[in-house]
């Protein structure tokens, strides 16, 4: 069976058409620049690669010109459209209201929209793609999966602010997490590997955005990235966490009103603002080797502050079996894994640097034989995650 998995965002578009029986990745793909000009690099199974360069004004027309090159004659992969039984969309912000990914009815889409004021730059995007999908493939059904929903299950102490409790019962002022998909599925990974259900697992998903999870018995318990995507790691172009009294000292300082606020911490801080090099921690590494100082610096402040997390949700669970890499970063770079596990043998906390260093596909274990803790490089598989709820709810 067919599942096509959707991840509309402001101006570009990612999918994938997955075989869910087979787990066969049929194709793939990401359209950018819609609206501006158009490109679309598609991918045929994991080998075959393709450009187009032509005119996307909407996502509507993106869209489109996908279903028509996985039905074209030469690029095609699929005889009709009508092959693909269902649709699994990525939406970032679920609020309260989502646990768990649902199949969209008219109900679901209102509530995605009343949440648009917590996700001003996703949710939008999210469910245009929805909408699109309804009108282009009115039979078939859609499910919508939530970043947010693998955290509902953080307890209240770890996911309120310690701010006047009003704020969050009347303005839903609260952490919900990020990234939810991808700690689900590798600490789900992890579980299996570990061969034990009552668990205390780390997950580090380090990406261009960054979060760490602290999942016990299968279930968040706290995550680093907050009310929005913004708290927590150092990331590619965000800040992380900072002192709130940062923002009202900076705005008189530099005359920036809120959106121009949002924009230093959000684009052009973290890692790109300390080393003023690129938010791409491969450029930055390169620039660290070369010498240069603020790129140093921004390395050390990056594992520093994962370390931080990694020590805090290590004392919340009272013990960690597990710590997971995942994503850009976290599975590319041995660097960064080795900086961060570096002096935490006191915690039982021993990685092995010459498996580390190995570079290889896969799920894969980088601890000595005398850790107390596992260190697993597990390769995040989110779209794999919505096509399986995808599967699942229509199934029902
Ligand atoms: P993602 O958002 O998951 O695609 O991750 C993007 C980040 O992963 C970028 O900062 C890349 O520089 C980083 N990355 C990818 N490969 C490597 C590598 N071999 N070493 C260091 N960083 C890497």
């Amino acid at each position: 069976m067919l599942i096509f998995v959707l991840n509309a965002g402001s101006s570009s578009l990612k999918y994938q058409l997955i075989d869910i029986k087979s787990k066969e990745l049929k194709a793939s793909g990401l359209v950018e620049r819609i609206g501006i000009d158009g490109i679309l690099k598609h991918e045929i199974g994991e080998n075959k690669k393709l450009t187009f360069e032509t005119s996307i004004p909407t996502h509507k027309e993106a869209i489109e010109l996908v279903l028509r090159i996985l039905t074209n004659d030469e690029t095609k992969v699929i005889n009709k459209i009508e092959e693909i039984k269902a649709i699994g969309h990525r939406v970032v912000h679920g609020g309260e209201h989502f646990k768990e990914s649902v199949l969209v009815d008219d109900d679901v889409i209102r509530k995605i929209e009343e949440l648009i004021p917590l996700a001003p730059l996703h949710n939008p995007a999210n469910i245009l793609g929805v909408k699109i999908c309804k009108e282009l493939m009115p039979k078939v059904p859609n499910v919508v999966t939530f970043d947010t929903a693998f955290h509902q299950t953080m307890p209240i102490e770890n996911f309120l602010y310690a701010v006047p409790y009003a704020d969050y019962t009347e303005h839903h002022l609260r952490k919900y997490g990020f990234h939810g998909t991808s700690h689900y599925y590798v600490s789900n990974e992890a579980i299996k590997l570990l061969n034990k259900k009552d668990s205390k697992i780390i997950v580090c998903h380090l990406g261009n955005g960054s979060s760490v999870c602290a999942v016990r018995d299968g279930k968040s318990i706290s995550t680093s990235m907050g009310l929005t995507p913004l708290e927590g790691l150092v990331m590619g172009t965000r800040s992380g966490d900072i002192d709130a009294g940062v923002i009202p000292y900076l705005m008189e300082k530099k005359g920036l009103n809120h959106t121009q606020i949002l924009d230093y911490l959000n684009k052009k801080s973290g890692i790109l603002g300390i080393s003023g090099v690129s938010s791409d921690l491969r450029e930055v590494i390169k620039s660290a080797n070369d010498g240069d100082n603020r790129s140093k610096i921004a390395i050390t402040m990056l594992c520093d502050r994962i370390k931080k997390y990694l020590c805090s949700y290590a004392g919340l669970m009272h013990g960690v079996d597990a710590i997971c890499f995942t994503a850009g970063i976290g599975e590319n770079s041995d660097l960064i894994r080795e900086k961060v596990c570096e002096g935490l043998e006191f915690m039982g906390i021993e990685i092995d640097k010459e498996k580390n260093s190995k570079r290889d596909k896969g799920n894969r274990e980088v601890n000595t034989k005398n850790s107390n803790t596992k260190i697993f490089i597990i390769p995040t598989n989110e779209e794999f995650v919505i096509a399986t709820d995808t599967y699942n709810l229509i199934k029902k």
